[in-house]
């Protein structure tokens, strides 16, 4: 489905990290795009897209809009034929209540967007930012896929309310828009299911948990070390590209997990280490899994999590994005320097 370039694409969450970028993307391109925000007057959060609009006049319409109110999309999504739904909680430490932060957002708001989609016959394509989080949770649910790989045919079978409740908010969520998909035909549905995303940001915004993560490996905060955590990594340009091709694609339909490589957390020091030089404080050790089970807990780490995930290398099959959509992966060397190139020349480091 290739839309015409005078009709919007709905693009929900546009202050967002990914979201900004998809926005973009389809801006180059050539393409009318609304989105949503929920505090338009929040120059802070929203400065990225008033650039956007200003550079691209007449083709970025903003819109507010909540997850939790239900019809709060309509009038962004009118005379829309592709909605790309990338708007939801994404947050994995200090999470005090996980329904009410995590899951009903997501859930919920999964269910406000198709049941819009639903009332207007004009959206014929959904393309839904899930996560790899919605495939596995622990990474030791590596032990029981086949070829020791993920793949879309896995589902996260560990996370619940109480542990990694982010993960777990992206699997309901996930199985929430099949389950709305599979009861109709007016409309089909492309998932993306990236790995951790990073890359340089299009905002100066410090609040998303990607671009807080770089932060850290490069303000000193992780100096006395990382743990051997290990996660697909992805190009937030990447990312946003593949949602676009899935949009497009007519034959994109189903899951698509997207990450290029995986890597462990002292992986991605060590990288950044051989482009930087001791230019950032990054960190320069691996903490031992013995050491974590001591002073994990204190951190935000259960032992459960640091059995299950510390020094278990996972793997994901990627055949799918490169087969059908055609993507193309940048090496995580190019994202990592992308990224600490766009801190430093927005003054975000040290
Ligand atoms: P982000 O920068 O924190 O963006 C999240 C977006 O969701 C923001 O635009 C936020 O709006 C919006 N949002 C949150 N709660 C909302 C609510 N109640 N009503 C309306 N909008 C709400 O995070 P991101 O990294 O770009 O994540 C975007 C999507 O990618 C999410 O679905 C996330 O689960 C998924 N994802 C991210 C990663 C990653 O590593 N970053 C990996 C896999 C999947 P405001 O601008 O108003 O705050």
């Amino acid at each position: 489905m290739i839309p015409d370039k005078n009709d919007p694409i709905l693009v929900t969450g546009g202050g967002g990290y990914l979201a900004s970028w998809i926005l973009k993307h389809l801006l180059d391109d050539g393409y009318r795009v609304n989105t949503t925000v929920r505090d338009p007057s929040n120059a802070d959060k929203n400065s990225h897209l008033l650039g956007l609009s200003g550079k691209y006049p007449g083709k970025l319409d903003i819109f507010k809009a909540e997850l939790l109110e239900a019809g709060s999309f309509e009038k962004a999504m009118e005379g829309c034929r592709l909605v790309i739904h990338t708007a939801s909680p994404f947050k994995v430490m200090k999470v005090r209540d996980a329904y009410r932060e995590l899951v009903k957002p997501a859930v919920t708001g999964t269910e406000n967007i198709l049941n819009s989609v639903k009332n207007n016959p004009a959206v014929k394509k959904v393309v839904l930012t899930s996560s790899v989080a919605a495939v596995y949770g622990d990474g030791s649910e590596i032990e029981r896929t086949e070829e020791g790989t993920f793949s879309e045919k896995d589902w996260n079978n560990t996370s619940r309310l109480n542990y990694l409740p982010y993960s777990y908010s992206k699997a309901l969520a996930e199985k929430k828009a099949w389950e709305l998909a599979g009861s109709q035909n007016s409309w089909q549905l492309a998932v993306i299911n990236p790995g951790f995303v990073i890359g340089p940001s299009l905002s100066k915004r410090i609040d998303g948990t990607s671009v807080g993560i770089i932060l850290s490996m490069a303000n000193g905060k992780f100096r006395t070390g990382v743990p051997d955590l290990y996660f697909g990594i992805a190009d937030v340009r990447d990312v946003a590209r593949a949602h676009v091709l899935a949009g497009f694609n007519s034959k994109a339909l189903g899951r698509f997990i997207v990450t290029a490589e995986s890597l462990s957390m002292p992986d991605i020091a060590a990288i950044l280490v051989n482009l930087f030089g001791r230019r950032y404080p990054f960190p320069r050790s691996r903490i031992p899994k013995s050491l974590l089970y001591i002073f994990g807990p204190m951190l935000g780490y259960s032992w459960n999590y640091i059995r299950n995930n510390v020094a278990v290398p996972i793997r994901f099959d990627n055949s799918r994005s490169k087969n059908i959509l055609g993507l193309k992966y940048r090496a995580p060397a190019e994202t990592l320097k992308d990224h600490i190139d766009q801190l430093e020349r927005d003054e975000l480091l040290p």
